[in-house]
């Protein structure tokens, strides 16, 4: 291929292998890549993209692979979406700078208010804009403190926060995220996440016991009165796909609003339409004090959000939060386009249908293969565990296995899990029907070749 294909939803819906992946070219850049690329990055394919758009993504040999991945949850409205490129390109050529902080424009409040209107629940709220989802629970944690008065934050096992310094405290999963990048953030208490597959007491015990254990070890170890906020994934992401049981988060909601402890949603992966609702809380009707967004708010550009109740936004003074580029023109005109975009398409019930085509076939496939524990997720956010059959013992031995056989048939798809056995499944919400029953097929065919 010489031209470079164009990319966004005109790009064909279709897999087509014509080399071997990687390909020659991805080849030669990966050989440049190792010579002038920190070691620290890592990839989960080492192909080499030119294009991508819908369902697809075109590497630099030709190849046309179906994305179950999206970025990591990120291109929900596809890639380089009709008024996503619209919008940015219109603003790219009118500004793209000033610092919202040194003066101000429309798409920055345009994107507060959208945010401000669909986060859960009708109170008065406020945002404020940031580059990335770390940062945005950075700055929640900081409202919060500042809200309260208080330092304490209390997290889940299995959370995944980030990977700056506080956000590395916030984070449990210690390889890769943590190792040798200490001292990290003080104040920070885990608890156990309730995950029904691996509680004790059985998934039907999981929520009523994991808000004793948990409303307890707040209690005894930190006091109440000491603890800022508790922040929860309402979907752990990274962690593996993890869904609390029903009653969970309102349980947890409460025990927070009777003790002045902030209830903070980490929407940043189960936002914006993932998982069939416009939030993941919106599920189970849970209101959080604070959200924070990231990931699928924008297309793909660099932008994230704190939402919140307008006292504790408003708590903070004047100079307190900010930064560079928090909320660049150029990121707030794709988040525009992108929010555009999921409204008129309506992106909460398209991930309720991919639901409706892939959930049954993964039920399926645990029926017949002993080797998946547990099928979960919502939406679009899907995930099975692998575990040695009859066993809880996490097999991610067999996940990176079923992963590599569908790279090598031209599909993207990621694992996670704090023990790496979870295969999860992110299509962007504008994937064809045909390309997702593809998808389904090959990992089908990797399963059975297991
Ligand atoms: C990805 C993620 C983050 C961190 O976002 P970055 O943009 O990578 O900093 C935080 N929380 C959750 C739940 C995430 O999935």
């Amino acid at each position: 291929m010489n031209s470079t294909p164009q990319g966004g939803p005109s790009l064909p819906q279709q897999r087509k292998l014509v080399t071997e992946i990687p390909g020659p070219k991805s080849r030669e850049l990966l050989e440049r890549r190792q010579r002038s690329v920190a070691r620290g990055l890592s990839h989960v394919l080492p192909v080499f993209v030119a294009a991508a758009g819908g369902g697809v993504v075109v590497d630099v040999d030709g190849n046309s692979l179906i994305d179950f991945g999206s970025g990591i949850a990120v291109t929900t409205v596809g890639n380089s979406a009709d008024l996503v490129v619209d919008r940015v390109t219109e603003q790219v050529s009118q500004f793209t700078h000033t610092c919202f902080m040194v003066a101000p424009y429309a798409g920055y409040v345009e994107v507060c208010e959208q945010l401000n209107k669909l986060t859960p629940g009708d109170h008065d709220k406020r945002s404020a804009l940031f580059n990335s989802g770390a940062e945005a629970v950075e700055n929640a944690v900081k409202i919060a403190r500042h809200a309260t008065g208080r330092d304490a934050v209390v997290v889940f096992d299995h959370a995944y926060h980030g990977r700056t310094n506080l956000t590395m405290a916030m984070t449990a999963k210690n390889m890769p995220y943590k190792e040798g990048f200490g001292p990290f953030a003080g104040e920070v208490y885990r608890m156990p996440m309730a995950y029904p597959f691996r509680w004790p007491g059985g998934p039907d015990k999981c929520a009523a016991e994991a808000l004793d254990v948990i409303t307890g070890l707040i209690h005894a170890q930190v006091g109440e009165e000491n603890v800022a906020a508790v922040v929860i994934e309402p979907i752990q992401g990274e962690g593996g796909f993890i869904v609390p049981p029903d009653g969970f988060l309102p349980g947890l909601a409460t025990f927070c609003r009777a003790n002045g402890i902030l209830f903070i949603a980490d929407e940043i992966q189960s936002g914006f339409c993932r998982t069939g609702d416009w939030f993941a809380c919106d599920h189970e009707h849970v209101v959080p004090d604070l959200v924070t967004t990231a990931k699928g708010i924008a297309g793909g550009l660099p932008l994230a959000g704190v939402t919140g109740r307008a006292e504790m936004m408003d708590a903070v003074h004047p100079g307190g939060l900010g930064g560079t580029y928090g909320g660049n023109p150029v990121a707030c005109a794709a988040a525009l386009g992108a929010i555009d975009t999921m409204l008129k398409e309506d992106l909460p019930a398209g991930a309720r249908v991919i639901e409706t085509l892939m959930l049954p076939r993964l039920q399926a496939l645990a029926a017949t293969h002993p080797v998946i524990g547990d099928v979960r997720g919502r939406g679009a956010m899907l995930a099975v565990e692998l575990i040695r059959p009859g066993t809880l013992e996490p097999d991610a031995a067999a996940a990176a296995k079923v992963a590599k056989a569908c790279h090598s048939e031209g599909m993207i798809t990621l694992t996670c899990g704090t023990y790496g056995n979870v295969l999860r499944f992110l299509p962007p919400l504008v994937i064809s029907q045909a390309l997702l029953d593809e998808g389904m097929c090959i990992l089908e065919d990797a399963f059975a070749r297991l």
